[in-house]
């Protein structure tokens, strides 16, 4: 699947924030609506928070952020399940923030193909930096080839970890053995077991999702 397409590579090689904002595996034409600008900066923060994603069948499928929800919403791909108390205002209109939303058409979402991105390897090592075992913001992660491609090193989930800049420039272009650092785990492809177990994770502070994720 083309991993390429969900990543965007600085200058200097390191993987950096746009990628974020992905919704569903692949299914999203790369003309995606990512440059819709419906909503003033004051709340940023409020729009990165996270939203459930529901099948059309209610099975959840996806965490996204508030922004990207509403865009669906928007484009009447997708309908709040659960909303905030809170609103965000566009130029003219007052929109409830979701919390929960549900496509409005099914999309099969094949078990092994998620997608490999910024944003999916992050949730898959818990924002942790794989080598200093510390949890941080996104904004303050970058991917890490734990063998370089310097050294033919590939961009698969084997190879790609969570790494706070600060292990990642003391690593450079060496092997983790190379710079006496130990992978705090072994890199495996995300599941769906892994997914579900993330999507409580990530909502436990959202009493709304608890009916979707069975806990
Ligand atoms: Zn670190």
């Amino acid at each position: 699947m083309g991993a390429n397409r969900h990543m965007s590579v600085d200058s200097r090689g390191r993987y950096t924030p746009e990628a974020m904002g992905e919704v569903m595996p692949g299914s999203e034409g790369p003309a995606g609506s990512r440059s819709h600008n419906l909503i003033s900066p004051r709340r940023a923060s409020l729009m990165q928070e996270p939203v459930l994603v529901l099948n059309a069948t209610y099975e959840p499928i996806n965490v996204t952020a508030v922004r990207r929800a509403m865009v669906l919403m928007l484009k009447g791909v997708a309908q709040a399940e659960e909303m905030h108390n809170t609103e965000v205002h566009s130029a003219a209109h007052a929109h409830k923030v979701p919390s929960v939303i549900r496509l409005l058409a099914y999309r099969h979402i094949p078990q092994q193909s998620r997608a490999l991105s910024r944003k999916n390897i992050l949730l898959r090592d818990r924002n942790t930096c794989q080598f200093c075992v510390r949890v941080f913001p996104s904004s303050e992660l970058t991917l890490d080839h734990v063998v370089p491609r310097s050294r033919g090193g590939r961009s698969t989930w084997e190879n790609l970890v969570a790494c706070c800049y600060r292990c990642n420039n003391n690593k450079g272009d060496r092997t983790p053995e190379e710079a006496g650092l130990k992978l705090a785990r072994k890199p495996r492809p995300f599941t769906l077991h892994t997914s579900r177990q993330l999507m409580r994770l990530i909502g436990h502070r959202d009493e709304r999702w608890r009916k979707y994720l069975f806990y």
